[in-house]
């Protein structure tokens, strides 16, 4: 007969532990889990991703009903344990139910702290601890309220942060001078603020909430400072304290958790607790990793196997904020008897810190270039002496001459270094598990490993592990378009083609979504089939639609700033345009100018305020966007061809200049490519780009679908013509049956490889259809090529900047060079 098992808590580490215990045990157990919470097993560290909308809820739920039935789990959701009785084996649950168990695993998480502050009772007074909260927060932020978030800890950031995503004006309040006290020195604080701050977070540092007023809900918020706001929501995010009454009801030890041994065994010989509600050794935890290697010890104890005990964790964390950089852990503050090395760069925004004692590492602090995040963690762990690192460890691995790459690269990785920092896992694992469990994409190695399935910061290492261990065969075709519908591309291409819409949410309600505003995964895509079908002119492009960097009308860059990168028509351009740029470059001090791949120059480091002023000024020497955000055009590379070089035999700079002007400005599913070489010697790459054209004696051989970075795909010739009108007919015809055919995020190479060339050549050959689709793209041409920041400057507004910051009396003169 199997022992019963009752799990109180549906949360994270409680699962993980029966998770844990089938891998090793899956017939021992009667299980019956009881949780709070109306929902399956969910991932609570994505509910920051579900605020800023970059996630859907679909998107962070851990283990399906099917993976309960078919584990034989009993699974009792929005069930609260109210009582355990001891004596008897059992607990109750406020439905009534009365269960015995033999063994009891208490995993009941932590409660959110809200201080008494006066009208903290009121409505819209909220936590952010729960899938209610964040449905809460969602549907009560209001752009015309400011919001109040207090706590300046990491989930105050990510809960400030989420909210500004939805255009809401946000106060953060934080009590002491530093936000992130727990994680960040002040430097470190200071540098993350002012990046925060261009997200349009106001903060208000050695400030509290003095008082909350309004009739029922949330009206006025009152800071200490005396200074009052209108407000509608107010998010505390002050702390959590362990959930343990239950266990003091019972009549369990317990002191700030409650308490456990090395086994995770409470002061009851067949009571065991995990996670946020207990102390071990005077700890309590409130991160996920600890609560996993908690976890894996009381599994194995559960499972009757040989297992050391837990003796407590190193603490490492990372903000879960796009384009925010940080890490820290250990003893990141020291003392008089540490010493410090220090790397500082205000300028780029880059801080590293690494405090030292008995030459060891012993704490870490990194903000804007986190890329030897897990090398610094394996040396503080391993309590690597470093007086030989020393003078060079500060600028990372790559420095110690040889690893030849960047820290983030996991070709410099050694197989014992951490990739997962929240579940333990190391590359050595993940490579092995790819081998020798055959996986072959992403969601296989989470599946498996458990690397990238927790807070998601570490999925570009594991994928690109994916990529050097499997080469080719690494399957990343997307799942599905998101967890909000259960429809592909295909069929929402085809309800949008059958029907009449002039907005996403329309489409969503004919294909009925499974969520009301859809997600940022699947909005961009409906935006694009709406724009393919009708044009900009006839539908309104969404813009709350757009991905990030198209709403910017800029790259952002790693360390939060932008990059700025004007046109250069076929990669042509004069000493008088060279002087322009730089003396543009000069007047904002831009830090890095960069001669890109695709023949331009990128200039790096701008920061957002400076974005409107130096376009004006770029608009005021003809230049316009050259679109290296864009879902779109990007450039028309070309090398020297007939003009100057021996080999030539075509125009291909002539060429360039005049496919750049025709295609510039437009949209397509994903980046696009040009390139033109003036013989088959093919200097200007052409047979890797999205349309390449190579001259030839006889005119120009036209290639198609080619694609450069991970994976290099080469072209495949569509035909050969002879006249310069041709090639344009054809650019124009291929761009736009690409733009119409292919799915949301599709590069032309996947396309191709998904409908084959015959499908392509079929349209393309055909005079009649090459025609019509030429014509569709010249229609949709007249209202694409108008520059973004021209019009966004004469507007005076941008979804993204509110208001331009430009002197109105100095009116605006663009008028595009030679277009
Ligand atoms: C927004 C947010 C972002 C976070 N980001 C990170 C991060 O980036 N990295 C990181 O490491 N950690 C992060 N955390 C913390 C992490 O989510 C927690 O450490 C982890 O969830 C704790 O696991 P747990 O099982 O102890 O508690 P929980 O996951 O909270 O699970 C406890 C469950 O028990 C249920 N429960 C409580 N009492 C009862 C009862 N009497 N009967 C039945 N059910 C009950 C609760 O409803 C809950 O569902 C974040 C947390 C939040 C809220
Ligand atoms: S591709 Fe041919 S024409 Fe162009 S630079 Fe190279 S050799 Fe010269
Ligand atoms: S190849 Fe591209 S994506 Fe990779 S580091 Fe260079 S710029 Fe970034």
């Amino acid at each position: 007969m199997k022992e019963k098992l009752v799990v109180i808590g549906n949360g994270m580490s409680g699962l993980r532990v029966i998770e844990d215990l089938l891998e090793l045990e899956n017939d021992k157990y009667d299980i019956t889990v009881y949780g709070d919470e109306p929902y399956v097993n969910y991932n609570r560290i994505m509910l920051s991703y579900i605020l800023s909308q970059e996630k859907t809820f679909e998107d962070t739920i851990i283990n399906h009903q099917s993976w309960y039935d078919e584990n034989n789990i009993t699974l009792n959701k929005g069930d609260k344990v109210v009582s355990i009785n001891k004596e008897d084996k059992t607990i109750t649950s406020k439905s009534g139910k009365i269960e015995s168990y033999d063994k009891l695993l208490i995993a009941t998480g932590s409660n959110p702290f809200i201080p008494t502050t006066p009208g903290s009772d009121l409505n819209n007074v909220i936590a952010f601890r729960n899938k209610a909260d964040v449905d809460t927060i969602i549907s009560t932020i209001d752009k015309s309220k400011t919001a109040v978030v207090v706590g300046g800890g990491l989930l105050g950031l990510e809960a400030a942060y989420g909210i500004a995503m939805h255009g809401v004006k946000t106060i953060l309040v934080h009590r002491s001078g530093s936000i992130l006290s727990q994680q960040l020195d002040t430097t470190g604080g200071r540098l993350l603020q002012k990046n925060l701050e261009s997200y349009g977070i106001e903060f208000k540092l050695n400030t509290t909430v003095k008082e909350i007023s309004g009739t029922t809900e949330v009206e006025t918020v009152t800071f200490s400072d005396g200074k009052s706001v209108e407000s509608n929501i107010v998010v505390f995010a002050t702390g959590i304290i362990p959930n343990k009454e239950l266990a003091i009801d019972a009549g369990l030890e317990s002191k700030k958790g409650i308490l456990v041994d090395d086994f995770m065994k409470t002061s009851d010989e067949s009571i065991f607790a995990v996670g946020e509600c207990v102390e071990h050794n005077g700890n309590t935890y409130g991160l996920v990793a600890p609560l996993y290697e908690q976890g894996k010890v009381l599994a194995k104890k559960l499972a009757g196997k040989e297992v050391e005990g837990y003796s407590g964790s190193t603490l490492s964390t990372r903000l879960k904020i796009s384009g925010v950089d940080l890490f820290s852990a250990g003893d990141y503050l020291g003392d008089e008897t540490t010493e410090e090395l220090i790397l500082l760069d205000e300028k780029v925004g880059v801080y590293k810190k690494l405090v030292i004692y008995d030459n060891k590492i012993i704490g870490i602090v990194l903000y804007g270039d986190t890329a030897d995040a897990s090398w610094y963690l394996k040396l503080l762990k391993e309590h690597t002496d470093i007086s030989d690192l020393r003078t060079k460890i500060l600028f990372g691995k790559s420095a110690l001459g040889d690893s030849g790459h960047g820290g983030d690269d996991v070709n410099s990785m050694s197989d014992d270094e951490e990739v997962c920092g929240c579940n333990g896992v190391c590359k050595g694992d993940i490579v092995n598990a790819i081998k020798d469990k055959d996986l072959k994409s992403l969601d296989d190695v989470k599946g498996c490993t458990k690397a990238g399935a927790s807070c998601g910061s570490c999925i570009g290492l594991v994928e690109q592990i994916l990529v050097n261990t499997l080469g080719d065969e690494y399957d990343n075709t997307p799942q599905g378009i998101c967890g909000c519908t259960d429809k592909g591309h295909a069929e929402i291409k085809q309800i949008i083609d059958e029907g009449d819409f002039d907005n996403v949410y329309d489409v969503f309600k004919k294909a009925q979504w499974k969520t009301e505003d859809g997600c940022a995964k699947c909005r961009p895509a409906v935006n694009y089939y709406l724009l393919a079908k009708y044009n900009d002119d006839k539908y309104m492009n969404d813009k709350r639609s757009a991905l990030v960097n198209d709403r910017n009308f800029a790259n952002i860059q790693k360390d939060g700033t932008y990059s700025v990168v004007p046109r250069i028509w076929g990669g042509l351009t004069t000493p008088k345009e060279l002087k322009d740029i730089a003396d543009i470059a000069v007047k904002y001090e831009v830090p890095t100018i960069k001669f890109t791949g695709g023949q331009r120059l990128d200039m790096f480091g701008v920061t957002k305020e400076q974005l409107a002023p130096m376009w004006k000024d770029l608009n005021d020497c003809g230049f316009v966007s050259g679109q290296a955000y864009a879902k779109g055009l990007r450039t028309v590379k070309t090398c020297v061809g007939n003009t100057y070089c021996r080999f030539g035999t075509q125009d291909s700079m002539g060429m360039g200049v005049k496919l750049e002007k025709l295609t510039w400005g437009s949209w397509t599913p994903h980046k696009y490519k040009i390139a033109v070489s003036g013989c088959p010697r093919n200097c200007a790459e052409a047979t890797i780009k999205d349309f390449g054209v190579i001259g030839v004696d006889s005119g120009w051989e036209l290639h198609i679908a080619g694609n450069g970075g991970i994976k290099v795909r080469v072209t495949d010739l569509l035909c050969k013509v002879e006249t310069e009108e041709e090639v344009y007919e054809y650019t124009k015809a291929f761009m736009q049956f690409y733009r119409e055919d292919a799915y949301y995020l599709e590069r032309t190479a996947h396309w191709i490889e998904r409908v084959g060339l015959q499908y392509i050549k079929d349209d393309m050959l055909n005079e009649e259809k090459r025609k019509y689709w030429a014509a569709r793209f010249d229609e949709s041409q007249k209202s694409a090529q108008v520059d973004p920041w021209a019009k966004a400057i004469e507007d005076g507004f941008t979804k993204e900047f509110d208001k331009i910051v430009i002197n109105p009396e100095d009116s605006h003169s663009f008028e595009p060079k030679g277009v």
